[in-house]
């Protein structure tokens, strides 16, 4: 059986991890309905889009990440419908209406937000409140970072996007824990999504006030230490690891606080600090320090040991030719290969970590 074992290994070594002898950038494949023409400006978009998180964690999340892009249709917004693509080969599916011009397909949010959910791993379907909330509260302060949107527009978004959570309350006295499970069912993505991001701003701000760094840089510590890691990865577990980077309690702490409430999260604390305002129908930003400058920082904040991040488009070494002689990309045959003659001899189901969970979520809700 030794030969075999060996074997195996060289499968392993030769398949995986997916991400295996890719730099980075990711690797764009387009649906043969999208003319030749308008390519490079979908391109340039999305690549904005990877590179303003890339730059945020200090390095692409997922290296070589597969973003698929199909035609959406006309007139249904820049993009229709989203979907991440967990698994061997992780990536995002962005049905676009690619007819629709650059500056168009900026302004909207979709990208950043799809980007974003590649800087942390699927923790479970039963939780989405995490992963739409982290996504949810970065999609507009990236658009700041890239300068589609100024800092304060960026803020009054993120308060209109609170505001949508606040007005979302046709769920009764239903805790978040309880009511993020059932949000399909109950259709309860405001809430959920703009709870969610309450508690990344929460937190976000509270690191930032007691000298503990920020957000920007607990994410860009866990892509460089954890991200690429084959584990099985909840919600728990994720905020296990971001409070020992950020060397304090306040992720598992919020989320304690949290998870009990019937109704939309407290902003006055955060809001205090950023120096906002709400007002009848939207929000006042104060003036002067140190106001503004908080503000400023959370959206151009720097993450430590932050590098040059090429994309460049596909480079050598990178998956894309080789993964375009196959239908499923040339690492997932070698996966599936591995998992079944690994099944056959009854062996590990994580030998070289080619367990993986395979997901993927798909929603747009309305901006
Ligand atoms: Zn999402």
């Amino acid at each position: 059986m030794n030969w075999l074992k060996r074997l195996l290994v060289c499968l392993c070594l030769w398949a995986g991890p997916a991400s295996a002898g890719c730099e980075g950038p990711p690797s764009f494949q387009f649906d043969q309905r999208i003319p030749d023409g308008e390519r490079a400006k979908l391109r340039r978009w999305l690549g904005e889009a990877a590179q303003t998180v890339a730059e945020l964690a200090g390095q692409h999340p997922v290296r070589c990440a597969r973003i698929r892009v199909y035609d959406g249709g006309r007139g249904r917004g820049a993009v229709p419908w989203a979907q991440i693509d967990r698994g061997a080969a992780e990536g995002i599916r962005f049905y676009v209406d690619y007819r629709l011009p650059l500056h168009s397909l900026r302004s909207d949010w979709t990208a950043m937000h799809e980007f974003s959910h590649l800087l942390i791993p699927f923790p479970g379907n039963d939780q989405p409140w995490f992963s739409e909330g982290l996504a949810s509260y970065l999609q507009y302060l990236l658009m700041a970072r890239a300068g589609i949107l100024s800092s304060d527009e960026a803020m009054k978004r993120l308060d209109r996007g609170f505001r949508r959570g606040v007005e979302d309350d046709d769920h009764g006295a239903i805790a978040l824990e309880e009511l993020s499970r059932d949000m399909w069912r109950r259709h309860a993505y405001r809430r959920v999504y703009w709870s969610g991001a309450a508690y990344f701003l929460a937190v976000d701000t509270e690191l930032r006030r007691s000298g503990k760094g920020s957000l920007t840089q607990v994410l860009a510590q866990f892509v460089a230490c954890c991200r690429q890691q084959s584990r099985h990865w909840t919600v728990d577990s994720l905020v296990q690891v971001f409070d020992r980077l950020s060397g304090t309690t306040l992720f598992a702490d919020t989320k304690a606080a949290l998870m009990p409430r019937t109704g939309f999260p407290d902003l006055s604390r955060p809001y205090e600090y950023l120096g906002l305002v709400q007002t009848g129908h939207g929000v006042r930003l104060k003036a002067g320090s140190p106001w503004r400058e908080r503000r400023q920082r959370l959206v151009a904040d720097v993450a430590i040991g932050r590098r040059r991040i090429s994309t460049a488009g596909t480079k050598k070494g990178s998956c894309a030719p080789l993964a375009s002689l196959f239908p499923w990309g040339l690492t997932e045959v070698g996966h599936l290969f591995v998992q079944v003659i690994g099944q056959l001899l009854q062996l590990d189901g994580t030998v070289g970590g080619l367990r993986r969970g395979v997901a993927g979520h798909a929603i747009k809700i309305a901006d």
